[in-house]
């Protein structure tokens, strides 16, 4: 271990940020939702190596699938006719209403919003792109502009033409807004809008409104959001919001982009995408993470209208869409049907926010419950009722590295790092909560011990 760590410090950079930088985790195997550190200890994995390994690790019909093409062909490049290619790129349009049919590969999600903010200037001729504020959309120089977390960010080296909006009380779970998203778990907590619970929001809609008035751009090229942020703490909007802002950005000439990296792929549980929560269809989706089940990966769907507007120059990407990939994420997709995946995702993450809802109402440090499927977030928060300030960075490392000890890796995230973040492998059981549920407790109890 001391080795690692010595090679880690001298050849690695500074960037490279360690989760448990306490106690370091040394991981070397893993199996569905499990991982095994050099000394045998074993973990429930719940954060999936940041949402992304969708339907297990080392999952053996996706490996399977991958030994498959690994003795038959690894690279070709795109310049010639691909078979793999076009039978996964096929199979993915598939799961995408139409006119959602036109698929470009590429090997990360900051690839493929990269992607989707050109194409989104060249179709509308317009430059600016709105994005939501907390929200993370890649760490390439382009897709950097469209992230809005400052924590994720080089403002001297970020692209221009990128503004950030959100009404602002928005942001914290139960103090504007949960009452009105889409849950499956209602809250109990006081309701701070006019209208009640779960109607649609006219404060919310009109900030909305006032916000794109006053400060957004009489025309842009588009407008990028995740139906749930992922690195933003799992926040939700309030109902109608995305519709509301896809219609305020179509009026200004702009495309709309689903960033799907986070939500897709069943992980939201009612639908196989985030957007079918909102009631929207976009003009692009972009995806990553889940499509390869940790395979690098990512892609942009989009229209015959969109494409065509891309078609002058020659578009190439060396290793988008290699055969590998394409079996990979090939199998990925039939996995997700034969083993139920998503279906398992709506199962077991409701019962996990049933079970998180019920710790929110005994121990106060816990502020707000929310997502959707098995993509959770739980804020947490300081005892001062009045404010409800986010809990200190040190107190979030306290009881994270106490829940890694007793076994489990959850995420944590949030624009103040103040929401532990759980999105785990999809075929995570029951029993699998129970044990979660269980060291939780022990955690918070202990840090208020
Ligand atoms: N979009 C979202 C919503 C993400 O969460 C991420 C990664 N965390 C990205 C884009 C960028 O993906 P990648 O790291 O694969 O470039």
């Amino acid at each position: 271990e001391r080795i690692m760590e010595i090679r880690r410090k001298n050849c690695n950079p500074m960037t490279m940020k360690i989760t448990y930088y306490k106690k370091p985790v040394f991981l070397h195997q893993g199996y569905m939702q499990w991982l095994w550190d050099f000394d045998g200890n074993r973990y429930l994995d719940l954060f999936a190596g940041v949402a992304t390994v969708s339907v297990g690790h080392c999952h053996p019909k996706v490996a399977a699938a991958l030994q498959r093409q690994l003795s038959k062909l690894w690279h070709t490049t795109n310049i010639y006719v691909n078979p793999t290619l076009h039978e996964y790129s096929e199979k993915l349009a598939s799961h995408l209403p139409d006119p959602l049919k036109v698929v470009y590969l590429t090997n990360s999600g900051s690839e493929a919003n990269d992607l989707a903010m050109l194409m989104a200037r060249l179709h509308t001729g317009n430059f600016d792109l709105l994005t939501l504020r907390g929200s993370y959309h890649g760490g390439t120089q382009q897709t950097m502009g469209l992230t809005s977390n400052s924590s994720y960010k080089y403002p001297i080296a970020t692209s221009s033409g990128c503004t950030h909006i959100m009404c602002p009380d928005v942001f914290r779970g139960p103090w504007g807004g949960s009452h009105c998203r889409d849950s499956p778990v209602q809250t109990t907590r006081q309701c701070s809008c006019a209208q009640g619970h779960c109607l649609a929001n006219d404060q919310y809609i009109g900030q909305l409104k006032e916000t794109f008035a006053t400060s957004v751009p009489s025309r842009i090229a588009g407008f990028f959001g995740e139906p749930i942020q992922g690195m933003g703490g799992a926040v939700q909007y309030p109902k109608n919001y995305l519709k509301e802002a896809y219609q305020l950005v179509r009026e200004r000439g702009g495309v709309c982009i689903a960033d799907e990296v986070q939500t897709g792929f069943g992980r939201t549980g009612s639908h196989f995408w985030g957007f079918q929560g909102h009631d929207v269809l976009p003009d692009m989706v972009t995806m990553a993470k889940g499509i390869g089940d940790g395979f690098p990966m990512g892609a942009v769907v989009t229209t015959p209208e969109i494409a065509a507007s891309f078609a002058k120059a020659f578009h190439f990407n060396t290793f988008g869409g290699g055969p590998l990939a394409c079996a990979v994420a090939s199998s990925v997709l039939d996995t997700i049907k034969e083993d139920d995946t998503q279906q398992n995702s709506h199962n077991v993450g409701t019962y996990l926010m049933t079970e998180l809802a019920k710790l929110r109402d005994t121990y106060e440090i816990i502020g707000d419950v929310r997502g959707k499927g098995l993509q959770i977030g739980v804020e947490m928060v300081t005892n001062n009722k009045a404010s409800r300030d986010p809990l200190s960075p040190e107190a979030m490392s306290e009881i994270f590295e106490d829940i890694k000890d007793m076994g489990v890796l959850i995420g944590k995230g949030g624009v103040y790092g103040q929401a532990f973040r759980i999105q785990p492998p999809m075929c995570i059981t029951k029993e699998d909560v129970k044990f979660f549920l269980a060291v939780f407790k022990k955690a918070i109890q202990r840090y208020m011990d």
